[in-house]
C-alpha cells in the first residue's frame, strides 16, 4: 500500500492498514496506533463517520471496539476501518457537532496531525473506564463515562456529545 508507516509493519498493523483517501494509520507518539490526516480539514468539515453494526448490550462481547451510540444501542465493529484507530484525547480536534455518529473538524487541522476524539462523549450511563495519556495539558487522567465528568467538563463537551447524551444533558439540540 503507497504510503505505509513501515513501523506498522514491526508493530504487526500493516495488514489491518484500511485504504482511506484522507486518512492513514499510522504510529502514534502514544506508541500505538493512530489515524492521521492526509490533508488539511476546515473547521466545521465532516472528516469520517464511525462504522459497524448496532447491537443491544446484552449482545456486545469483548471481540469489537464498541462506543455507546443510544440508551442501549452499542456501534460495535471488528477492526477492519480506520475509525476503529482513531485515539481519545482531552483536547480532541473531532467531534459529533451534529450529534450522530459522525466526527467533524472542531478547529483547523493540518495535513499530517494525528485525528483524535474525546471518548466521553460516546459513553454514558455504564462501567467503564480507562487511564489517559493523551499529552494534553488539560489532560483529565482518566476517561470516564460522560455522567462521571466534572459538571465543567460536561458542559464544555456536551456541544460535541451524541444524541442521547444531549438529551440527558439538556444540550442545544433537545428535542421537544
Ligand atoms: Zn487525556
Amino acid at each position: 500500500m503507497a504510503g505505509l508507516d513501515p513501523a506498522l509493519q514491526d508493530h504487526g498493523w500493516a495488514h489491518k492498514a484500511p485504504a482511506h483517501d484522507d486518512l492513514e494509520l499510522r504510529v502514534s507518539p502514544s506508541g500505538g496506533a493512530g489515524v492521521f490526516a492526509r490533508r488539511a480539514f476546515a473547521r466545521g468539515e465532516f472528516v469520517v463517520e464511525l462504522t459497524g453494526i448496532v447491537l443491544p448490550e446484552a449482545q456486545v462481547g469483548p471481540q469489537y471496539y464498541a462506543v455507546k451510540v443510544g440508551d442501549d444501542a452499542w456501534l460495535c465493529s471488528t477492526g477492519e476501518t480506520v475509525d476503529d484507530f482513531l485515539n481519545h484525547s482531552c483536547a480532541p480536534n473531532l467531534g459529533f457537532a451534529a450529534g450522530v455518529a459522525r466526527l467533524h473538524a472542531l478547529r483547523e487541522i493540518a495535513a499530517g496531525e494525528e485525528l483524535a476524539w474525546d471518548y466521553s462523549t460516546a459513553m454514558a450511563f455504564t462501567a467503564w473506564s480507562m487511564e489517559c495519556r493523551c499529552g494534553a495539558s488539560a489532560c483529565r487522567g482518566r476517561v470516564t463515562p460522560f455522567d462521571e465528568l466534572a459538571p465543567g467538563a460536561r458542559e464544555q463537551l456536551l456541544p460535541w456529545a451524541l444524541e442521547y447524551i444531549r438529551r440527558r444533558y439538556g444540550g442545544p439540540h433537545q428535542s421537544a
